[in-house]
């Protein structure tokens, strides 16, 4: 079924180590891929494509952001979206909705709508943390520490954490970014403590070698429960490095519907990996994702239509193009 490449790959992660045959997909289409997109989606669309995502298999979503209306317009809906969630109005099943807060003032309005898995964002690089958080990693890590201590008081310990680590393999700024500096950063993440980490390619300038040189060392000290990937097809490279992350354990991959964020017209455009070719690839492979490839395809059709634009995805263009001949 496998190669002499994935044979014992796929089976046997980093040291050995006994790893799952599936994958879960951590959809972030909803927030990092529509955050980059010049057109918005009504709230009321969005609630639709959620809902059609759970009914696809999707089981982690992110959703939303709390972060400034002014400075991220396309989230300003997020706290009537977490609302509706809160009211029923957005069938989940057992997916979990995720959102992002950036500080305890985005948690304070977490809270007040009922969210319960978080998602901490900082960076590799000191340059990229000022510029999208205004502070350095070291005061973003020390305010998500504040908040993990009100979010417990509020909720005990019924709540997740999953902590962003972006500009893990190169930095619009400061350019490429060292392995040991990232671990550094993974490191004192993995300290807060949060329930998983995600290692993020934001620029994607990472190839299967950088990821080797860091996710290797990470593994051998977290194991491939608590870690995740999140690879950026700017350079072509996600799926490759996805596959690399796979062989050395990682059963997380975050990825986005049609792939949105990758509008190569959007000034800033993130070039998520789509979820549509990520999933056609671990299908050949035989591992599991439990999501129905033509379901999210669909999706990714309806999106396109809604966006005005065809979607970045690969597999959903071939899927079209079959079905309309
Ligand atoms: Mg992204």
């Amino acid at each position: 079924m496998f190669g002499p490449f994935l044979k014992s790959a796929v089976r046997i992660g980093l040291q050995g180590v006994q790893v799952s045959e599936s994958v879960k997909i951590f959809e972030v289409g909803l927030r990092d891929g529509l955050q980059h997109e010049p057109r918005r989606l009504s709230l009321a669309d969005k609630i639709k494509f959620a809902e059609r995502l759970v009914a696809a298999g999707v089981r982690e979503l992110e959703l939303g952001a709390f972060v400034r209306r002014d400075q991220v317009p396309q989230m300003a809906d997020s706290d009537r979206f977490f609302s509706a969630i809160q009211a029923g109005r957005l069938e989940l099943r057992s997916a979990r909705a995720w959102c992002l807060v950036p500080n305890r003032i985005g948690l304070e309005r977490a809270l007040r709508v009922g969210a319960r898995n978080f998602a901490l964002f900082t960076a590799a690089t000191d340059t990229f943390a000022e510029k999208n958080l205004g502070m350095s990693i070291r005061k973003s890590l020390q305010e998500f520490r504040l908040v993990l201590v009100r979010a417990k008081e509020e909720l005990g310990s019924n709540f997740k954490v999953r902590g962003y680590v972006s500009t893990a393999f190169g930095c619009p700024f400061e350019g490429k970014v060292a392995a040991k500096k990232a671990l550094r950063v993974v490191r004192a993440m993995a300290e807060l403590p949060v329930d998983q980490i995600s290692i993020g390619d934001t620029i994607g300038v990472a190839d299967p070698r950088s990821v080797v040189e860091l996710l290797e060392p990470v593994l051998r000290d977290y194991g491939p429960d608590k870690i995740a990937v999140h690879f950026h097809d700017t350079r072509g490279t996600a799926l490759a490095n996805s596959l690399r992350a796979i062989d050395l354990g990682v059963r997380v991959i975050d990825s986005s519907v049609g792939g949105l964020g990758g509008c190569p017209f959007a000034p800033g455009a993130s070039g998520n990996l789509a979820t549509e070719d990520l999933i056609y690839m671990l299908n050949g492979m035989g591992l599991k994702t439990g999501i129905d490839l033509d379901a999210l395809s669909d999706l990714s059709i309806l999106l396109a239509k809604k966006l005005k634009r065809p979607m970045t995805s690969r597999y959903a263009q071939a899927y079209m193009h079959a079905k309309t001949g």
